[in-house]
């Protein structure tokens, strides 16, 4: 094995990262076809020696998309160290974003894991799969697994990343209950998930979303509760929103706004959600969608320094030298990014980090997209204008709706939906800080901005 023999591509819609010998045929967070990626440089970290130190016992924890970027790139940069991945899931690493285009029957389960079994023989990883952490002892440089046995490393990656938060709701340990963050919670959904059978979504997030939107096309009537007077108030305004309603209802979805749930009535099963306004909402299943919170148990036992997440430096060291963390479990510069490719990114560097390269991650502009629906969703940085600077272009077409978020000239946010093409020439703007002052002078319409920006992106690719 060399380290040569792991070839990376990159979806230039969206950062998403895809290692083998050829691009996938769609981008499984944007669904970009497999034209629209390109070979990924591969990244140049200044090791102190090739690969750093001979043999170095790095141990990952937690085997998601940032445990399993960080070997990757271990791998890649080091032949001789020695790499341990461990999973608390009985499962081969595989494409969590993709849990609910499988509910929604568009992939099989055959095609959730990112690589075979063989792929880490191949590579030389011990991967550890059913496989719980039950303490990290930092003094002996070990962690202390559910069943005894303890694994030593040099270096530690912390890769847990979050688990769903369950709100105080009476009844929401009934038995057919469920989040969606696992394949195991996948499974489970889709033994209930029959035509005709119902379903209370509680959460209009990206994933109540995505999961209503999933069963309501597997023939399941859903009815989705958003506390919030619109749906996805942290990636869209209210206009874009109700854009986007359309599509929701137009999937059969009965969607409640500004609604508060009170409990879920049932005995041991849930049978019904009763509102606070005192509206009953009859059910088979309730799916939970209450957002997701960072698994740092194991790091706050252990004494390292938590405040949402794990707090990184740019390198991603934690508190302890000898400790990285990456990935939704990490909080860096205040932010926990709770994204897909964010965590991939954040793996890569950590595993490169843990190693001794001087890589750093400077933090990047939040971005979504959404496609599970039938309709696209691209939404970065700031979605409202802030202070006298500030300041927002949108229009609204046939084919969807435009916005765009100025500060001071530049461009800071926007909201793409439907057409989501020009997505690159977005990101791409807002993270070369264009001035575009020139063209607000000029009022001309959102459709103007846009076209400008993907003159100016073909340029930047051309040369
Ligand atoms: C259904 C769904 C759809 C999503 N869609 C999108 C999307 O469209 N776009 C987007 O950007 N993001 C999306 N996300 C979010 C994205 O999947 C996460 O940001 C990403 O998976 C985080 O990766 P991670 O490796 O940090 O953590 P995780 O994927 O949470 O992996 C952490 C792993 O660590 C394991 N672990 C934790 N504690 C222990 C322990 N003590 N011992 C052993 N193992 C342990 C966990 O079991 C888990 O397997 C989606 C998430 C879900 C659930």
């Amino acid at each position: 094995m060399t380290a040569q023999n792991i070839q990376a591509w990159e979806c230039i819609v969206c950062g998403y990262i895809h290692e083998g010998a050829a691009p996938p045929d769609e981008c499984p967070l944007c669904g970009a076809p497999r034209s629209e990626f390109k070979p990924r440089r591969p990244s140049t970290p200044h090791l102190p020696a090739v690969g750093g130190p001979e043999g170095v016992r790095v141990a990952v924890l937690g085997a998601g998309i940032a445990g399993l970027a960080a070997v990757e790139s271990i791998r890649s940069a080091s032949p001789t160290a020695q790499v341990t991945l461990i999973s608390e899931e009985q499962h081969l690493p595989y494409q969590r974003l993709n849990l609910t285009r499988y509910l929604a029957n568009e992939i099989a389960e055959n095609q959730l894991p990112i690589h075979p079994a063989q792929w880490y023989t191949q590579h030389h990883l011990q991967l550890l799969l059913g496989t719980k952490a039950a303490r990290i002892d930092l003094g002996r440089r070990s962690i202390v697994l559910a069943d005894g046995q303890t694994t030593a490393f040099d270096k530690l990656i912390l890769a847990t990343g979050a688990t769903a938060a369950i709100p105080p709701i009476p009844g929401a340990a009934a038995e057919n209950v469920r989040c969606l963050r696992t394949l195991d919670d996948a499974k489970a959904v889709l033994d209930w998930a029959r035509p005709g059978a119902r379903c209370v979504c509680i959460g209009g997030g990206i994933l109540g979303l995505e999961a209503a939107g999933a069963l309501a096309r597997r023939g399941v009537e859903v009815a989705l509760i958003e506390g919030q007077a619109w749906l996805l108030p942290r990636q869209l305004n209210e206009r874009a929103s109700r854009v986007l309603q359309k599509q929701v209802t137009g999937l059969g979805i009965r969607l409640y706004h500004s609604a508060g749930v009170a409990r879920i009535a049932g005995e041991g099963r849930a049978r019904e959600v009763l509102l606070q306004d005192g509206s009953s909402l009859p059910t088979d299943f309730v799916i939970l969608a209450t957002g997701v919170k960072p698994t740092t148990a194991l790091a706050e036992q252990c004494g390292l320094t938590v405040n949402r997440g794990i707090l990184v430096n740019d390198q991603l060291v934690t508190s302890d030298p000898n400790v990285l963390a990456a990935g939704d479990v990490a909080e860096h510069r205040g932010t926990v990014y709770g994204l897909w490719t964010v965590s991939q990114i954040q793996g890569h560097i950590a595993g490169l980090s843990a190693l001794g390269g001087q890589v750093a991650f400077n933090g990047v502009p939040r971005s979504n997209f959404l496609k599970v629906l039938g309709v696209g969703l691209f939404s970065i940085g700031a979605i409202e204008p802030e202070g006298p600077e500030g300041r927002a272009l949108e229009q609204e077409t046939d084919s969807g709706y435009q916005r765009f978020v100025f500060r001071g000239g530049r461009l800071v946010g926007a909201i793409l939906l439907g057409d989501t093409r020009s997505a690159t020439a977005v990101k791409s703007a807002i993270e070369r800080a264009d001035d575009l002052g020139g063209l607000l002078q000029r009022r001309l319409p959102a459709t103007a901005v846009l076209a400008h920006l993907e003159v100016q992106e073909t340029g930047a690719r051309r040369g």
